[in-house]
């Protein structure tokens, strides 16, 4: 028997829960099909349980520099993985079942537990079930890349799931990977008093910044003792006794590795290879990203691809704003598409990095006229006051339009400060709406319009390559 509805959701991660109760209030029949967690990757293995875990990382190397604040520490400062994790499940199971008790509740919206797959371009299987729908939304996220490496089969690793599960302190955790999930893995890890290394095979961590941001997420990170093996290349694996041996063919360095456990931290990919796709006739890229136009409709009609299945944002606030984008298109007449939106992300490593538009090495390379200003976040009174000072803050303006191109702020509150820098961007308004307003003291903030009083031309100061 084949179920009808208005709309079939397939996934339940940052953009499917919104948009069925977007839908259902408008009063359609609608469906949402769930595999596995309900919330998806940032509730169940993303941004929610590593966010805490940072929390309780920052605890610690805060307890561990008490004495710098006056505060007289007992002792030796250790970590109970056990509890760390168990917070972290609280955390992170409180939304999952606020997802999964919502979508339940919700009114006209029918939920399904088991993997959805396309039988055509109408209609979608759940186990023995069949549904159909004139519209249908992709929302199925992506999962760790888990490349071909010599050896890596014949030993133990971890991903970004398998680790929410560790409750335990790895001896000496080995990541393979220095982009934005393996760097904050790596310093909460640390933090919990493990040794660790990470792997990168660019020259560069975070290697999608600037060469400046880049530089000093290292400075901070090797103040911490975290190892770094940039440019390795030719990784492999191998056992030694108890001990995995990374084989990292660096050219400076010892040429392996010994840890105790590995992370492999080396990027995502769609979870679109099992879906039916070629059924359904929806077109995917190389890569397996589901091909959409700026409203977010695949190659079908009828069919749209909303989160970081369709490659056009990796992050919950791009998905979260995808449903946006398809809920005000299709409910409100009103035309909002994906180019209007800005780039914007922050790395939780400790100080964070907000970032918002354009990178400096993107703008040198447009060829704009532009101006910039920077700023080292030891002339910030409120990070001197917190004792925390690592970092700086970069902006960088059209010379002519006065509009904001980019920014950056690696430094404490870098990842709430860039905000106020965003906000402007979105508004299309003069960097001197920033430079005139009053902003409150003692804040990082405040310094975001004095740092625009010193704008000098891009022209006249040193690249920061990417
Ligand atoms: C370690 C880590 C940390 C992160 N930290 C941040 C952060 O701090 N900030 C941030 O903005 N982003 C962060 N992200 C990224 C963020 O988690 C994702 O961008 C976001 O979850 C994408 O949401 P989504 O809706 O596209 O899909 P997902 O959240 O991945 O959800 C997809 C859902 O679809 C289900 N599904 C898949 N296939 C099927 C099927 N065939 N049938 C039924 N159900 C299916 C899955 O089970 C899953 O529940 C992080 C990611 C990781 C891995």
């Amino acid at each position: 028997m084949t179920n009808t509805y208005d709309a079939i959701i397939i996934g339940t991660g940052q953009a499917g829960p919104f948009l069925a109760q977007r839908l259902a209030g408008a009063g359609m029949k609608v469906a949402i099909i769930e595999r596995k967690l309900f919330g998806g990757t940032c509730v169940n293995t993303g941004c929610i349980p590593t966010k805490t875990m940072v929390a309780s990382a920052y605890a610690a190397h805060l307890a561990r520099r008490a004495a710098d604040f006056g505060v007289v520490n007992p002792g030796p400062v250790s970590v109970d993985m056990k509890l760390v994790k168990s917070r972290k499940d609280a955390i992170s199971g409180e939304s999952r079942t606020g997802v999964e008790s919502w979508l339940r509740g919700m009114t006209n919206c029918t939920v399904y537990r088991g993997h959805g797959r396309f039988e055509s371009s109408r209609e979608v299987s759940v186990g023995s079930e069949r549904l159909t729908a004139d519209r249908i939304f992709i929302n199925v996220g992506g999962r760790a890349v888990v490349p071909q490496m010599p050896g890596l089969e014949g030993v133990p690793y971890l991903t970004n799931s398998s680790i929410m599960d560790v409750d335990f302190l790895p001896r000496h955790l080995i990541i393979v990977g220095g982009g934005y999930i393996g760097l904050e893995f790596a310093q909460m890890y640390r933090r919990f008093g493990s040794e660790v290394t990470i792997i990168e095979t660019a020259s560069h961590l975070a290697q999608h910044e600037d060469e400046d941001v880049s530089n000093a997420i290292r400075e901070i990170l090797e103040r911490e003792d975290i190892h770094i093996r940039l440019n390795a290349s030719c990784i492999g694996f191998s056992k030694h006794g108890e001990d995995i041996l990374a084989h990292v063919d660096c050219v400076t360095g010892d040429p392996e590795v010994s840890g105790s456990h590995v992370l492999m931290a080396v990027g995502r990919r769609p979870n679109t290879d099992d879906l039916g796709l070629t059924e359904a006739g929806v077109a995917v890229d190389k890569r397996g990203y589901i091909i959409v136009d700026d409203h977010l409709h695949t190659s079908v009609p009828g069919i749209w691809a909303l989160g970081d299945c369709n490659g056009k944002g990796a992050f919950t606030h791009t998905a979260f704003n995808d449903a946006e984008i398809v809920g005000a298109n299709l409910l409100d007449s009103d035309p909002r598409k994906v180019s209007d939106r800005i780039t914007a992300y922050a790395l939780y490593i400790d100080p964070p990095l907000g970032r918002a538009g354009w990178t400096e090495a993107e703008v040198r390379k447009s060829g704009r006229r532009a101006l910039i200003g920077r700023r080292p976040m030891t002339k910030v009174r409120r990070a001197v006051e917190k004792g925390e000072t690592q970092g700086f803050m970069k902006i960088i303006v059209d010379a002519q339009t006065h509009e904001i191109l980019g920014a950056a702020i690696l430094g404490t509150g870098g990842d709430e400060a860039i905000h106020s820098i965003l906000d402007v961007m979105y508004a299309k308004a003069p960097y001197t709406v920033i430079q005139r307003a009053v902003h409150i003291h003692p804040t990082v903030s405040e310094l975001i319009p004095t740092m625009l009083g010193e704008l000098r031309p891009l022209s006249d100061v040193a690249g920061a390559a990417q």
